[in-house]
């Protein structure tokens, strides 16, 4: 049976004289999205998109899984496009919803007409259609107030078409609606999550990876470039920057007091960051810290570092528990990525006693020990990029 989807916008509708820019950085993340999986007509109008397959062969339940992670559409409704004519309402779609009808208890008819040439009212079509659903579903009975199902038919120009029950779509805002960030993108669980929530805010998200090999592996960059790639889901395609980082982490370690090398090292890793945010047009930094997490995420330690930053430093996961970041690594598909064990930059020299009241005097003390401009220039030169893209 030939499907559409029906795509609706959440706060797109509400953006008053910017709504069009909004919705043309939508439909360009849906083209950008299905092209891979064969020709579609993406048309739109009052605040929806249609989404229309136009080979046999297309697998709308991949349509729908892609739909369902652009940010810009809060819900998704899997319609069966069926004749125009009240013989084919009342016929073609009962094996369509049957899934739906029978685990529900009751349920409405909702009809919505745009082509007012048809001969049947909005009214009528309830009628027949629920009489016909009630005969076919015995079992169930009609509540028009909170039914478990709602069954729309909507009459258009060309057909009609059915659906019950809609899905959840990404929600937020589309990517490129905000400018761009630059995701401090380690290993861990954390600043996956932090990018997916700074994308659905509509960010284009570009990320760094420090890496201090031979104390990292290679194994465990590959992990972060899957990291980046499975985020590209919700983000689109990512520049991915990876930055030596191991000459640096030595000099700390062997120059600096060391319940000072983390915070100090965080402060030398936004250096980098922000060089590279700066020449590539990133307009902030985004990192998965949640606040009292570590010892640098304390807010002592977070006032160090920020002092060390010129642009904004978004730290979305700042009040969320760990088990409420797990949810959403869940949700995205990073949590079983995150949790393979290799080590992190992070990780190596780590001091047995960090400070957790680090005050900005001594860490900008203890930095100025050493000249670090030289040992930045060589790690921006040796930096490393490649596009992560979207499948
Ligand atoms: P995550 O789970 O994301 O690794 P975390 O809880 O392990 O976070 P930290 O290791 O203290 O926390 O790092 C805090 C933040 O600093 C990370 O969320 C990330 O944004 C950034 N970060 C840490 N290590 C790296 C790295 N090797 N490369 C880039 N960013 C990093
Ligand atoms: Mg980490």
């Amino acid at each position: 049976m030939k499907e559409i989807i029906l795509c609706k916008y959440g706060e797109i509708a509400l953006k008053g004289l910017n709504k069009s820019t909004f919705e043309s950085m939508m439909m360009k993340s849906i083209r950008r999205r299905l092209k891979k999986i064969g020709e579609m007509k993406i048309t739109k109008s009052q605040s929806t998109v249609y989404v229309e397959p136009l080979d046999e062969s297309i697998d709308v339940d991949e349509v729908v899984d892609r739909l369902s992670k652009i940010f810009g559409i809060i819900k998704l409704c899997r319609c069966c496009v069926v004749e125009k004519t009240m013989e084919a309402i009342l016929n073609d779609c009962i094996e369509y919803i049957r899934d739906e009808m029978e685990s529900a208890r009751t349920f409405k008819v909702d009809a919505k007409r745009s082509d007012k040439k048809f001969p049947y009212k909005s009214p009528d079509i309830c009628n027949e259609l629920g009489g016909k659903i009630l005969q076919e579903f015995p079992h169930l009975s009609v509540d028009v107030h909170k039914p478990d199902v709602i069954v729309t038919v909507e009459v258009r120009e060309q057909n009609a078409f059915i659906h019950a029950g809609k899905l959840d779509g990404a929600g937020g805002i589309p990517v490129g609606s905000s400018g761009k960030a630059m995701l401090l993108l380690s290993g861990g669980i954390d600043s996956p999550v932090a990018g997916y929530m700074m994308a659905k805010r509509g960010a284009v998200i570009d990320a760094v990876h420090f890496e201090a090999p031979p104390y990292t592996s290679d194994r465990a960059r590959m992990k972060v470039e899957k990291l980046a790639k499975i985020i590209t889901n919700y983000c689109g395609d990512i520049a991915f920057y990876c930055v030596p980082f191991t000459e640096i982490q030595e000099t700390l370690r062997d120059k600096c007091p060391e319940e000072l090398f983390t915070i100090l090292m965080r402060r030398l890793m936004m250096e980098i960051a922000q060089r590279l945010a700066e020449k590539n047009g990133a307009q902030a930094l985004v990192t998965g810290e949640s606040l009292g997490q570590v010892a640098s995420q304390t807010m002592y330690a977070m006032v160090c570092t920020d002092a060390a930053c010129r642009l904004p430093v978004f730290r979305p996961c700042i009040g969320l528990d760990k088990t409420e970041i797990i949810e959403t690594a869940r949700k995205i598909d990073t949590f079983e990525t995150s949790i393979l064990p290799y080590e992190d930059c992070c990780t190596v020299f780590t001091p047995r006693h960090p400070k957790t009241r680090p005050t900005l005097e001594a860490v900008e003390k203890a930095q100025a020990l050493y000249d670090w401009e030289p040992m930045i220039q060589k790690a921006l030169e040796q930096t490393t990029v490649q596009m992560i893209r979207l499948d």
